[in-house]
């Protein structure tokens, strides 16, 4: 049995990015995959004819780790409009960045979605969370301290008004964070709004899947195998590591990485080793598609809405075949609605209801949406509220060799996972 330098087990980014990181390095690395596609988190299907993100997600376009590890320009990036359409009262109001788009700004200003005092603190969030980001402060990767608050005290403790919180923060950031509480901690949410605010909210063109696609394609081929689901991790005598798969192989490496997504089953790793580590609870997410002949008004804006849970299911609502190519066939226009985690009625009443909260904002014809497919995706972030963060696993060395890779050790983004897999992949190389 021939021992290669590193097995990885899971091909989500955070897989991949360690990966990446051991090639470049001349190792020898193998990733075992248990589902048929690499990406993990980040997944893209087909139905008819439509690309069908697994989840709503956008790529912003100023991650520094994504930089080191993709080649922007081959994924055809399309990019939101900055700022959104706040649905209020059954109206859109816009909400501009005032340094990109100075005279929509004017308009926020002017259709009283943003008064002044708050405009002024926005302006003050955005130079101190683009200062911290750039000067370290803000790294929402480090182990957090006892004092981090959530990104509603954050918010409150600036002053921000509560009905601008209502109407912007709740809906955007409840959006990116799964969670319109806003307990996630505010590190994360500075971190998060420095990124937006330094470049775009994009797509690649074909979906979400083209990003690990990209990252497999620049791997050495026979580097990845998938519906490769790995058992469990033996330590050797002889050195190194055994990794036995479920078809019954074992394999054996002088060092493993492990995705956190996949040590959280306990029976993987020998026992004792994670015992002080408690894998964060999910946050989940629903996604409902539409097709349609029109394209709808909103073009490439994302519209968030405030409104009350009554009125109706939508958190968000966007259209990717608008942002980026290849999400819809010739002719047509794809739709995607995120629904609200508080929204209390069956599946089959979502797209009803979701076209008459919609009628409000765009007209009648949203009656001729048609239904493509609704996909729930029940594990999609971890939770990162302060006291979570300070919960996770303090070191990513969980044995002389034996490492943890992935976002549940920085923070729950695709610039999270590829940090952790970068940081993985680092370890190894020094324990060499
Ligand atoms: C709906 C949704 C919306 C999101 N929105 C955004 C966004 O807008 N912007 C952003 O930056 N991020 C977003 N994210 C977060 C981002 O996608 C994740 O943080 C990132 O993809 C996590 O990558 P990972 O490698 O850490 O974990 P995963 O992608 O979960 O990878 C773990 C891999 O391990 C495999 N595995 C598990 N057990 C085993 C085993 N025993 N053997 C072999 N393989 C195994 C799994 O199949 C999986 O492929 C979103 C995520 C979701 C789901």
């Amino acid at each position: 049995m021939k021992k290669l330098d590193c097995i990885i087990v899971g091909a989500g980014l955070s897989g991949l990015a360690c990966a990446r990181t051991l090639v470049d390095e001349a190792k020898s690395v193998l990733i075992l995959e248990s589902t048929d596609s690499p990406g993990g988190r980040v997944g893209t299907d087909t139905v008819k004819g439509f690309q069908i993100d697994r989840g709503f997600q956008v790529y912003l376009d100023s991650y520094a780790e994504g930089k080191k590890f993709l080649d922007y320009p081959s994924l055809n990036f399309g990019a939101f409009e900055p700022g959104a359409l706040v649905a209020h009262r059954g109206r859109l109001l816009p909400i501009s960045d005032p340094w990109r788009r100075p005279f929509a700004a004017i308009r926020s200003v002017l259709s009283g979605a943003v008064g002044v005092p708050d405009g002024l603190r926005i302006a003050y969030l955005r130079s101190q969370a683009l200062a911290g980001v750039r000067n370290g402060k803000i790294d929402p990767i480090a182990i957090s301290n006892d004092k981090e608050k959530t990104t509603r005290e954050e918010l409150i403790s600036r002053g921000f008004s509560s009905d601008f919180i209502r109407l912007f923060f709740e809906p955007f950031f409840g959006g990116v964070f799964l969670e319109r509480n806003l307990t996630t901690a505010s590190q994360v949410f500075e971190f998060t709004f420095a990124m937006f605010s330094l470049g775009s909210a994009c797509l690649p063109a074909g979906g979400m899947s083209a990003i690990p696609r990209q990252m497999v394609q620049k791997l050495p081929l026979g580097c990845l195998e998938t519906l490769a689901p790995v058992v469990k991790i033996n330590n050797m005598s002889a050195g190194g590591w055994e990794v036995v798969l479920e078809d019954g192989r074992r394999l054996w490496a002088e060092s493993v990485v492990v995705s956190a997504v996949a040590a959280a089953n306990t029976r993987l790793l020998p026992e004792g080793l994670l015992t002080a580590w408690t894998p964060p609870s999910w946050k989940g997410t629903c996604l409902v598609a539409f097709e349609s002949d029109k394209k709808p008004p909103c073009g490439e804006t994302l519209v968030v809405s405030s409104e009350p849970i009554a009125m109706g299911p939508i958190d968000n609502l966007s259209t990717p075949s608008a942002v980026a190519s290849g999400y819809a066939p010739e002719g047509k226009n794809l739709i995607y609605v995120s629904v609200r985690g508080d929204w209390q009625g069956e599946a089959e009443q979502l797209p009803a209801a979701i076209r008459q909260q919609a009628k409000a904002w765009f007209g009648a014809e949203v009656e001729h949406w048609k239904h493509v497919v609704t996909v729930s995706v029940s594990h999609a972030l971890p939770i990162e509220t302060p006291a979570s963060r300070r919960q996770r696993f303090p070191s990513n060395c969980l044995a002389p060799s034996l490492f943890l890779c992935g976002d549940h050790l920085t923070t729950s983004s695709i610039n999270g996972a590829l940090a952790a897999g970068r940081r993985a992949a680092e370890e190894v190389l020094r324990s060499a």
